[in-house]
């Protein structure tokens, strides 16, 4: 277990990244890949040197950056030179103005869609594993490797790709199968673990201990701290394109809780370095009923997390033992949000009304969200009043499997006027 105690580097250049600090205990580290406290086995995150005071100079650099999440590489634990180095440029995706929606759900306020199924392997988790590939050079790997839902794995087999590094990435054996093609076309290895989920995590917890897995990047178990920060990026995004306006609800889909956490820890930042007006906003989290042991507890007002086993079609979020489920309770709780869930019946209405109002294809984490929204308004939890901001993280091509039996043409008619007519469309 040497990597799990020996820093392999106290000089690495990530940018304004400064060291690993426990969330627990606030001990601290030197910049290596480790992601536990060895004192408390809290969870690792990053601590940064922030360039504070001058929000208008850092507003403008980040305005003149690129149209991807190195746009906030200032903010990010990435070299400064990290946007002309080879890699998938996430990020930049649009939010959008949702009326049609907000009218069916009777906001009254503004409602946006951030929508990030257009990143260059269709989820947001491109954010994440750009920022996990910058750390993987950092400390010198050459095999990138993850356990996955689905999405990641394509998006670490696209990055290795274009970085030039080796991958080897594990799946639970019975995914979509858009998501097992979509990982295996970037020629990378890909195993299917008979399991679910959390056994594959297990896995991978223990290759990393063992001589096989050593010098290997697990973007989302060894370079975690790193990973995780990617998800920053959503929230910069946003409030940049709200433009420098925090909302004051959001809701978020959550697998692990690191996305969620993490859009919470980039709304302080920039509070904090006073890119937007202190002002206090919500956060929800949204899961399916199949697999909702953050929703259950916090409905239930307790602190644990108690496991399950997923059984939903919302497979990208079917992480039965959420390692930042606690956090997630905090946010929540703290920010006067909450965590709701909705049945798959609720996730395939949710995703042909999103699709149906706005035109957005959304893949089952998608229908999550915008069935919790619509939950969440109906019991009159969500403030329709007021600026809400709902994520779809995925591409409902993915996910084709959930909609198909409810989805079909109209007719099917031979080509001439009568048959139109007779299907009663003329
Ligand atoms: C991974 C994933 C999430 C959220 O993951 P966290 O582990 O909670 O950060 C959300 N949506 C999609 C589509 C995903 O693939
Ligand atoms: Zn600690």
């Amino acid at each position: 277990m040497s990597l799990l105690t020996e820093p392999r580097s106290e000089t690495v250049d990530l940018g304004p990244a400064a060291a690993l600090s426990c969330r627990e205990c606030g001990q601290r580290y030197p910049l290596s890949p480790i992601f536990a406290c060895t004192d408390c086995f809290g969870p690792l995150e990053i601590a940064y040197d922030l360039p504070t005071g001058q929000p208008e100079e850092l507003r403008r650099r980040i305005e003149a950056g690129p149209n991807s999440i190195w746009r906030y590489a200032p903010l990010l634990p990435v070299p400064a030179d990290v946007a002309g180095k080879p890699n998938l440029n996430p990020g930049g995706t649009p939010l959008v103005r949702a009326d049609r929606l907000a009218a069916e759900l009777g906001v009254t306020g503004e409602l946006h869609v951030k929508d990030d199924s257009g990143n260059p392997t269709h989820s947001f988790k491109d954010r994440v594993v750009a920022c996990a590939v910058e750390a993987a050079r950092a400390f010198g790997f050459t095999t990138l490797s993850c356990s996955s839902t689905g999405n990641l794995a394509g998006a670490v087999g696209a990055a290795a790709a274009r970085a030039g590094l080796r991958s080897c990435v594990f799946i639970p054996h019975d995914l979509e199968q858009a998501k097992v093609t979509a990982a295996a076309v970037y020629g990378g290895e890909l195993v299917g673990i008979e399991g679910s989920y959390d056994d594959v995590n297990r896995f991978c917890s223990e290759l990393i201990g063992d001589p096989a897995g050593e010098d290997w990047g697990f973007v989302n178990v060894n370079l975690r701290p790193y990973y995780a920060e990617g998800s920053k990026t959503l929230a910069y995004e946003i409030c940049e394109q709200l433009g420098w306006r925090l909302p004051d609800q959001l809701v978020v889909p959550i697998a692990s809780g690191s996305q969620l956490t993490k859009i919470d820890k980039a709304l302080r930042e920039l509070i904090a370095l006073g890119l937007v007006e202190d002002k206090p906003y919500k956060i929800f989290g949204a899961q399916a009923e199949g697999c909702s042991p953050v929703s259950q507890a916090f409905k239930a007002g307790q602190d644990v997390i108690r496991p399950v086993r997923p059984a939903t079609i919302a497979k990208s979020l079917a992480i039965g033992n959420p390692a930042d489920g606690p956090y997630v309770l905090d946010i929540a709780r703290r920010t006067g949000g909450a965590v709701e869930d909705v049945t798959d019946e609720q996730i395939v209405a949710a995703i042909k009304l999103l699709a149906r109002t706005e035109g957005i294809f959304a893949e089952t984490a998608g229908g999550v969200t915008v069935g919790v929204t619509r939950k969440l308004l109906e019991d009159g939890v969500l403030d329709p009043s007021l600026t809400t901001v709902v994520l779809n993280t995925g591409e409902g091509l993915k996910t084709l499997d959930a909609v198909s039996p409810t989805t079909s043409p109209t007719a099917v008619i031979r080509p001439d006027l009568d048959a139109f007519r007779a299907a009663g469309l003329g």
